[in-house]
């Protein structure tokens, strides 16, 4: 582990294992953890954090590759966004730098990774002090539900390994690489015969319409080469859209208000996304 003092007052620790940076953590309490840095410096850059300290991620090889073991994929917390082949993340300098335990402790609505996790269920394991590691649903710590406590650290991101179609499309707003205005990641579970959907970008945290996917899973017929109606397809991204984009609340007349025209539209572009992200899935 190395220790530099870049700028007077503010020091830069580089431990090489998961272990000591939370053994560095635990001895600088007001230190901030690094990895790509691309959120951190941005909110540096704008003023609204001033850390005293750093402790750097980026020489913890430990965390930076995958392994499989027993049906998973387990993915260290400091694979970059072009490690992971996520080719819609961001400029290419963001891509090479964002990491994926960034993306999750930011936890943006507009964070690629979190809807593709949500729809996978996947799970996190936390690094704590004295070697300690315990693991929680990444869905848990999105809501709020747990917490990183002081000292902690993502070391891995547990996926099931399903063998099957994974989609992710985002819509921008604009040509080329920007921040999703909606994203749906989707998952076929053959071996449960499931449909795993979850809806980025337009909610604090990812949406899953349980209920559409349900539904459309019985209407897979999964022994026939995973076919579907067209109008299913259709219904299921309508389905979608509708249980993440609610029609608004009827009025005490009993009348239901028109949504505004960008919510519409907003809900015509998860209803598009969904629709295609499903029959890429299945063809
Ligand atoms: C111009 C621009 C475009 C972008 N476009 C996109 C985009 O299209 N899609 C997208 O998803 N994101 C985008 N981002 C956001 C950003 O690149 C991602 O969120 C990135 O994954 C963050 O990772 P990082 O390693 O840079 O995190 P850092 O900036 O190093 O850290 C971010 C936060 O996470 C904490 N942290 C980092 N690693 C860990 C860990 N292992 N355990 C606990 N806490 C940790 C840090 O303390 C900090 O609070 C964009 C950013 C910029 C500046």
């Amino acid at each position: 582990m190395t220790t530099h003092a870049p700028q007077a007052g503010q020091a830069v620790t580089l431990p090489t294992t998961l272990d000591e940076a939370v053994a560095a953590l635990a001895a600088m309490p007001a230190a901030v953890p690094v990895a790509g840095g691309t959120d951190l410096m941005a909110a540096v850059n704008s003023g609204q954090l001033r850390p005293t300290a750093l402790v750097g991620l980026g020489r913890i090889s430990e965390i930076r590759g995958w392994q499989y073991q027993d049906g998973h994929a387990l993915l260290g917390a400091g694979l970059t966004h072009a490690r992971m082949g996520a080719r819609a993340a961001g400029p290419p300098q963001i891509r090479n730098a964002g990491t994926l335990g960034g993306n999750i402790a930011s936890a943006a609505p507009t964070g690629d990774a979190l809807p593709v996790l949500a729809a996978l269920e996947a799970t996190l394991i936390i690094a704590g002090p004295g070697g300690a590691r315990r693991e929680m649903p990444v869905s848990h710590l999105l809501a709020g539900m747990e917490m990183l406590r002081g000292g902690e650290l993502i070391g891995y991101v547990r996926v099931p390994l399903l063998h099957a179609p994974q989609i992710f499309l985002k819509a921008t707003g604009r040509t080329g690489p920007g921040r999703a205005v909606a994203s749906v990641a989707l998952v076929l579970d053959p071996a449960r015969r499931g449909v795993r959907c979850a809806v980025g970008a337009i909610a604090p945290m990812p949406l899953r319409p349980l209920d559409a996917e349900q539904w459309v899973a019985r209407l897979i017929d999964w022994d026939n080469n995973r076919t579907i109606v067209p109008e299913a397809l259709h219904a299921f991204g309508e389905y979608v859209a509708a249980a993440c984009i609610p029609d608004a609340v009827p009025g005490v007349d009993g009348s239901v208000p028109e949504l505004p025209p960008a919510v519409l539209h907003l809900r015509r572009t998860v209803a598009a996304l969904a629709r295609r992200a499903l029959g890429r899935a299945l063809s």
